[in-house]
């Protein structure tokens, strides 16, 4: 193996696999390394808690790119090598195995550890957390032993899954410490309505909720005890409380940064010739009205690495994408435009109670953001209204007769 590449990307996720695929697209000739600490090739992360927990896709159809695809490339994979320091000036790094790799350009895609819940219990055996497909091989791996699934945290990742196993005939308890599920991520509207088609599956989602322990019998988990006394049977427990940005090593290094990575609007790191991209990178979003945000999705992950990409070919772009989300739940499929976080007025565009609709961000009269509920052509036409950040009429938007592409014209 050689051991110095010209680019040396280190994450083999959705941000990683993506800046080596457009490294190539864009003709770019040097060697290049794709490091990852996960023993498999690179694969898609959304459906470990959808379709492939649900025993509805088999992991070959999660793969990034064929097997093939990477060394027709003549992309170097080292699967199963996790990087632990990173030393600048000299532009090299060392792995847990003891291996030295050089570099040219370092793009850091490390994404983020599910971060860990801190009460008594916690390392029970049959206490899970998806972020990856180890972690969803071992709960499907349980599951034919598992009546009462306790999930930990009501965000989309958490909801997902409890949507799942619901399907599979489990008795799924959501404990969530806010007041209202997706609180982090979307408006009240939305939240009541995933927490009502959530009971009407048989979901018990109990808000307001802490946990105090996480109890066990012989090593293994038994219940979840919350705050207020209630003790809940499990003999699993999925805890989805978000991640911790992976990024330790470049920290250590002198990067400045603290939630992830800082990068400027060309995913550039504050260490000469390192570039940060997806859930680990802490940038200026013009979305978010210019404040550092981390964002968590395939949407900004791809987006980025193209961005970092054409700063290495010595054709800087500036990151100003759109973001864009989607969550399937039952036979619910969300997609979301824009960021919803600081608006100060939301619209709703169709009725919730027909599983059709859109909730409409706004802030100060302009379009910031959608939520759309099996309104794909809302989603599509809508985006438009999000990036000219439109200021229509509330009760047009809000009239379901005329079409979303139509007000932007007016
Ligand atoms: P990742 O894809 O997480 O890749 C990072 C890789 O780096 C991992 O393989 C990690 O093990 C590796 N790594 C970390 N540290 C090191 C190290 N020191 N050395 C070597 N390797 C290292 N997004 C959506 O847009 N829609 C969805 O529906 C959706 N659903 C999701 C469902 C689940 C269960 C999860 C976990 C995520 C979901 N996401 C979804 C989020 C999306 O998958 C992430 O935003 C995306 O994967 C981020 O890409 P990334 O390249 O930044 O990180």
């Amino acid at each position: 193996m050689a051991d110095r590449f010209d680019v040396v990307i280190v994450g083999a996720g959705h941000g990683g696999a993506q800046a080596a695929i457009v490294l190539r697209q864009r003709g770019f000739a040097g060697t290049i390394a794709l490091v990852g600490d996960e023993p498999e090739l690179p694969y898609e992360r959304p459906p470990l808690s959808k379709d492939y927990l649900a025993g509805d896709k088999p992991f070959e159809r999660m793969l990034i790119r064929p097997a093939g695809f990477w060394a027709e490339r003549a992309v170097t994979l080292l699967p199963g090598t996790e990087v632990t320091t990173v030393d600048p000036a000299a532009r090299r790094l060392n792995t847990a195995g003891g291996a030295t790799i050089g570099y040219g350009d370092l793009i850091w895609a490390t994404g983020g550890r599910a971060r860990r819940i801190a009460c008594p219990g916690h390392a029970l055996s049959g206490v899970h957390c998806v972020r990856d497909r180890a972690d969803a091989d071992r709960m499907i791996a349980e599951l034919p032993e598992v009546r009462d699934v306790v999930v930990i945290g009501g965000g989309y990742i958490g909801l997902e899954a409890a949507a799942v196993l619901t399907k599979l005939g489990r008795a799924v308890t959501v404990v969530e410490a806010q007041d209202r599920v997706l609180a982090r991520v979307a408006g009240p509207d939305l939240s009541r309505f995933y927490e009502a088609e959530h009971r009407a599956h048989g979901v018990d989602i109990r808000l307001s909720s802490g946990v105090a322990a996480i109890e066990g019998d012989e090593g293994r988990v038994s219940g979840v005890r919350l705050t207020d006394g209630t003790v809940l049977p499990a003999q699993m427990v999925i805890v989805g409380i978000g991640i911790v940005p992976a990024v330790a090593p470049l920290l250590a290094a002198g990067a400045a940064g603290g939630n992830g990575v800082d990068v400027d609007t060309q995913c550039r790191t504050s260490l000469p010739h390192i570039y940060a991209i997806g859930d680990c990178a802490h940038h200026a979003n013009p979305y978010a009205g210019g404040a550092m945000i981390r964002l968590e999705s395939v949407q900004n992950a791809h987006d980025q690495a193209n961005v970092a990409v054409q700063s290495i070919l010595g054709e800087p772009a500036h990151y100003d994408a759109v973001p864009w989300f989607w969550s399937n739940q039952y036979d619910l499929k969300l997609q979301t435009v824009g960021l919803s976080a600081g608006h100060d007025a939301t619209v709703l565009r169709g009725d919730p109670a027909a599983r059709q609709f859109a909730v409409l961000y706004l802030r100060e009269g302009r379009v910031i953001a959608l939520d759309c509920v099996n309104a794909t052509r809302d989603y599509v036409q809508g985006r438009a209204l999000v990036t000219t950040r439109a200021r229509i009429d509330p009760e047009r938007l809000a009239d379901t007769t005329v079409p979303l592409k139509e007000l932007i014209r007016e």
